[in-house]
């Protein structure tokens, strides 16, 4: 049998010629290399800004020169129910009931606000799990929850190490972590997608086993959203947390997004409130009493930004053209050619980090440059200079990511083709 790949650019530009999702990159901005198309494999970090972003932009601030307060009311996306125009595409892409989703503030910020209702420790149970190696503001929010309650992140902090030869974590050792801790863990909080490693995690399956030890279980998909399909109803999650610059599209700083789960819809935990978290019925009554409007919209404080949330709701519009099943279908395909033209034309200076099995991964793919981190830091310099463009995380690597929406199969090949020459330099 043949390989199902093959390395020349004319396979590749053959992919791409017969790609079901071609158009799309036409509705994006590709930064420019050099008077052409940069290879732009950094949708894990930022993601492309959609061509529409300028008119729909541009739309608001006419609405806001034309009516002034009165846009809250009137134009074709009245202000006051702005975040309702993203809740159903939001609903869709993460897998949820339109209701337990809301688009508001940043990932920070929305992990904080989680916590506050279900991270609840008693004397008994205050543990938090995360994994080793977290996102620096997972760790920091984390801990500060720990020690803004009263205890000790040196005992309450229960850090899940990978293992040591894959760098990745298996969920045999997340059971036995559970086993030995799960009595005094009030709060397990992991990625759907591990940031460095590209790991994607099973979050039905850890839902499933914390639940079983008493645990509430939040999950941090800032490289899951968006990326991969999720189910985050059915995986059973008390909450989840993302950002939105990332495969979202929706440009630096976007509006976050948190899930809540519709059995905590009418919880009566506490929560940190606003105005715009009541009771949308009656909240212009200004009463003094706080009464939560029913699910995810009953965490939101502020009235929301609407500028900041229209590039969201323009590449909402994007992904629910695509459809997250074709998107999912072309991420897969491509990120298993990106792999094997690692694997078959270069094992001899790189070695892919993140799981091989499909389902364990989105479209990034860490690969570490072999010889330590000053030839690594070498290749991602050269990389970068001939327009390919990726990113580099400490201590060794790089990480490239080809985005279904925008990315060619000919992308892959540049990057292979570049590697390549600099290993023979
Ligand atoms: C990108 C990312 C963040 C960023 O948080 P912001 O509040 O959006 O700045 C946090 N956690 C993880 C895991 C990330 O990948």
């Amino acid at each position: 049998m043949s390989a199902p790949y093959e390395a020349t650019l004319a396979w590749a530009q053959a992919q791409d010629a017969a790609d079901p999702l071609r158009s799309f990159r036409d509705e994006f901005l590709i930064p420019p290399h050099e008077g052409r198309d940069s290879h732009y494999f950094c949708g894990n970090s930022l993601g492309l800004q959609p061509r529409a972003v300028r008119p729909a932009l541009s739309a608001e601030l006419d609405y806001w020169g034309e009516l002034g307060v009165e846009g809250h009311f009137k134009g074709r996306l009245p202000w006051m129910d702005y975040h309702e125009f993203v809740r159903d595409d939001l609903a869709t892409v993460v897998g949820a009931q339109p209701t337990e989703v809301v688009a508001m503030n940043t990932l920070g910020v929305n992990l904080h606000l989680m916590m506050v209702s279900f991270y609840r420790p008693t004397p008994e149970r205050h543990a938090i799990l995360i994994e080793a190696g977290a996102f620096p503001t997972d760790r920091y929010a984390v801990e500060s929850q720990i020690r803004f309650h009263g205890y000790d992140p040196t005992t309450a902090l229960i850090e899940l190490e990978s293992d040591p030869s894959s760098g990745l974590i298996s969920m045999e050792a997340i059971e036995r972590v559970l086993t030995e801790h799960g009595s005094r863990i009030a709060l397990v909080m992991l990625p759907g997608i591990q940031y460095r490693t590209g790991q994607a995690f099973d979050l039905a399956g850890i839902t499933r086993l914390a639940s079983r030890h008493g645990c509430m279980v939040g999950f941090d998909l800032a490289h899951a959203v968006g990326n991969m399909p999720l189910q985050l109803h059915d995986s059973g999650a008390d909450f989840a947390i993302w950002c939105s610059y990332k495969y979202l599209n929706s440009g630096p700083g976007a509006v976050g997004g948190a899930f809540v789960h519709e059995r905590h819809a009418r919880t009566e935990l506490p929560r940190f409130a606003g105005w715009w978290g009541h009771d949308k019925a009656t909240r212009f009554q200004m009463g003094p009493e706080f009464i939560p409007t029913y699910g995810a919209d009953g965490w939101q404080l502020s009235n929301p930004p609407i500028l900041a949330l229209t590039p969201l709701r323009v590449s909402l519009e994007i992904f629910r053209r695509a459809g997250m099943s074709r998107l999912r279908a072309k991420s897969l395909h491509i990120t298993g050619y990106l792999e094997w033209l690692v694997k078959s034309q270069l094992h001899d200076v790189l070695q892919v980090v993140t799981p091989a099995e499909p389902e364990r991964r989105g479209s990034q793919l860490s690969i570490r440059v072999l010889g330590g981190r000053e030839r690594g830091r070498a290749l991602f310099e050269y990389l970068m200079e001939n327009g390919i463009i990726g990113d580099w995380r400490e201590p060794d690597v790089i990480r490239i990511s080809p985005a279904p929406l925008y990315n060619r199969y000919a992308d892959c090949v540049a990057f292979a083709h570049t590697a390549r020459q600099w290993a023979s330099l």
